[in-house]
Order: structure tokens, then sequence, then C-alpha cells
């Protein structure tokens, strides 16, 4: 894993790669069969479905496309609204979006970076139809006074999973406690098809329905059963099942998931442990992780003073050729999120939060080496 290309420059991410996918994938080439739903699918999906103990998992092209075909299945019709935090990626409201739904954004935790669930409750009207979570950084949202308020109001709640996959909330992996979880297999995340994702359906109920849905709307997958003898357009759909040489350059790595899983988890816990003592001093805030939860290790980030510091860090870091990156311009304050959304109650933590938010490079095979080189540029920087 480790090659000569770190000593020069210490990426941000890069995906796991395990040496056997060319094999992998010259066996779907030469089998002729390298659209979806294949040996590798099914492979990928079993290994998923058993370790979620979702009632189905299906791979689909992205976790964009698991959200979409999520706020298919829950009806989401022309203004309807889903609640949902501001510091999140696009995706998690384009998916809603696109039925023709309103955003409601409220303000998240600046512990967790979470949804904050004390705020859910008064941005529901009688047009709310969902909750949509983030589980930031691989870290649970606050699961059970969630789904609670979902019951009391008869919605639904989507796990945007992206981050977590093999976190859990008091022994629940998260994806499997909502309606829906949607997983990503982005080049960015744990574990990665260049692109791709899952949905993850937790009632049996909704398992025909999404089938249809992800085969272009089409019974498709019952007519291969022999569950019917013709196939034919049935419902709404789009083309959310993988190419097979995703899912066979996926397949490895899920065979090698906690491998990986504990690869990442010890440099995490060796950044944490590092900069324990900058936090104790006040410099930098470190991550949070609430008690009942374990997480996936998908980013460590820290937090400096403000946005002027986390600026000059970043120069730092650049200089030494470390590669520190932050993301998300809060939703509610980018162009398609004032179009389509608005910020419910007072934004006290999203904005501050985000702009003291600093993800240091993390990745399967990220050297000791390399940690301490990133911890010795922290620990320079705040001497100065
Ligand atoms: C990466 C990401 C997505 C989108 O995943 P794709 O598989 O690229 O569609 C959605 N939500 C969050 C929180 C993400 O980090």
């Amino acid at each position: 894993m480790k090659d000569n290309f770190e000593d020069v420059c210490i990426p941000f991410n890069r995906s796991p790669y395990l040496d056997i996918e060319e094999e992998y994938l010259m066996k779907v080439v030469k089998s002729g069969k390298i659209s979806g739903d294949g040996e590798f699918t099914e492979l990928c999906s079993s290994i998923l479905q058993k370790k979620t103990s979702s009632a189905k998992v299906l791979l689909t092209t992205s976790c964009t496309h698991a959200l979409e075909m999520s706020a298919i299945l829950c009806n989401i019709k022309e203004d309807d609204e889903v609640i949902m935090p501001s510091y999140t990626f696009a995706s998690t409201a384009d998916a809603f979006v696109g039925r023709g739904a309103k955003i409601v954004f409220v303000d998240i935790r600046c512990d967790t970076m979470n949804i904050d669930e004390k705020k859910i409750e008064e941005a529901i009207t009688n047009k709310t139809k969902a909750i949509a979570v983030v589980h930031y950084a691989g870290v649970a949202c606050e699961m059970d006074t969630i789904i609670n308020i979902a019951k009391k109001h008869n919605l639904f709640v989507v796990e945007d999973a992206a981050h977590c996959i093999g976190s859990t909330y008091k022994d629940k992996v998260l994806g499997s406690i909502g309606d829906f979880g949607c997983y990503s297999f982005h080049e960015t995340k744990n574990y990665s098809m260049g692109e791709g994702g899952a949905i993850l359906l937790n009632s049996k109920n909704f398992v025909e329905r999404a089938e249809i849905i992800r085969e272009k709307g089409t019974n498709r997958k019952k007519f291969f059963r022999g569950q019917v003898d013709k196939y034919t357009w049935v419902d709404f759909g789009s083309s959310y099942l993988p190419s097979e040489l995703n899912a066979a350059y996926l397949y490895e790595q899920l065979l090698n998931f906690d491998k990986i899983k504990e690869d990442r988890i010890s440099s995490w816990n060796y950044y944490y442990k590092a900069l324990k003592e900058l936090a104790d001093r006040s410099l930098i805030s470190l991550p949070f992780i609430p008690f009942g939860c374990t997480h996936d290790a998908h980013m460590f980030y820290i937090k400096t003073k403000d946005l002027t510091e986390r600026t000059k860090l970043i120069e730092e870091f650049k200089f030494r050729n470390i590669l520190a990156v932050f993301h998300y311009v809060p939703l509610h304050s980018s162009p398609a999120g004032k179009r389509f959304g608005r910020f419910h109650g007072k934004d006290i933590h999203t904005t501050k939060e985000s702009e003291r938010l600093l993800r240091l490079p993390m990745y399967y095979g990220l050297s000791q080496k390399n940690v301490t080189k990133i911890v010795d540029t922290l620990y320079n920087f705040y001497k100065k």
C-alpha cells in the first residue's frame, strides 16, 4: 500500500486496492455479462445484508441514487417538506428536491456535527413527510429520539449513511435503523467501487417496489424469478443498478471489511491520542463519540479557533505537501439551498462550526510515519 509517492506528498484520501481486483474484473469481462445483478453484485449484497441485518440490501449506482430511491419509496410529492441538517452534501437534499419537496434545515449539534435532535420537532408542519439524518464522520445521530419523533408524527426516517459503513448505535448498524439507509461506495469513502452505493430496505414491505424502481419501473426481477410470465412497465423508476465491473471491484474490500476498518481506526486513535494535548490546552477541538456509539473512522477532523486560523493551517499543511481539506458549505447558504429550502430556527452552530472544521488525511494504508508528520506539523503550527 505504501509507495514512494507518499514520501513526497501525503494525499488526503486514496481508495483501497487489494491486488486481486484485476482478476475479478477479468472474470466479469470474459463472462460476457458486464451489466448488473450478476455474481459479484449478489456476493456483495449478501455480505452487506448479513452485516446490517437489513431486510434487503440492493447495490445502486451511487448513494445519491439510493437517496433518490428512498424519496420515491417515501412517496414524496410536490410541496412536501423534508427535515435535514444544512451541514451535509448536496445529494441529501437533491434526492428530495427532485420529487418536488421543500427542504427544511435545522441546526446541528456542535459536538458531533449531526442534526440536533432537540430542534426537529419544532420544525415539523402538516406538510412534513420525512426526516433525513446524516451520520457525520461515521458517528451516529441520536436515533432513539429521532425514531420516536418520527413515530409520533408518522414520518419516514431516511439515513444518509454515506460515511458510516460499519458504525453502530446501541449495537444497531447505522443505515439499518430508519426506514431506509443509503451507503456510498464512491472513491472517497471507506469502501469503494469507483461510483456506487447501496440502499438498505429495513422493512420487507418495500422490497418489491424498490426492485421495480431500480429496474426502470419494470417487474424484470419477478420475471427472472419466474413469478410473472412476461415483464412490463408497472411503476415509475429509473436505472439504479450498477455494472458488474463495479461490484467486482468492491468485492474483495467487503471480504476484508474488518481489516480495512481496523487499519483506519488505528490511524484515528493515533491522531486522537497524539493531539489530545493540543485539545487539553484548548488550541483545537477533537471529535466526540457519544456513549453507546462505535464509528468506522471515516474521517478524522479537528476544529480550529476560527476560519482565519483554519486558512493559515491549510497553507502550512500545503507547504509541507500534506493535503488537508474542509467541505460542505452549509446548504442553506448555497444558491440552490436558498431556492429549495429554508432554515428553521437559528443557525447557532451550523455556519460557525463548519468554518472551523478541517479534515486530516485518512485512508486505508496511511502509515504511522505520515500520521506523525501531520501531528508534528500541527504542534509546530501551534507553537508559533
Ligand atoms: C459522498 C456522500 C454522498 C454521495 O455519495 P455518492 O455515492 O457519491 O452519490 C451523499 N451524502 C453524503 C453525506 C456523502 O458524504
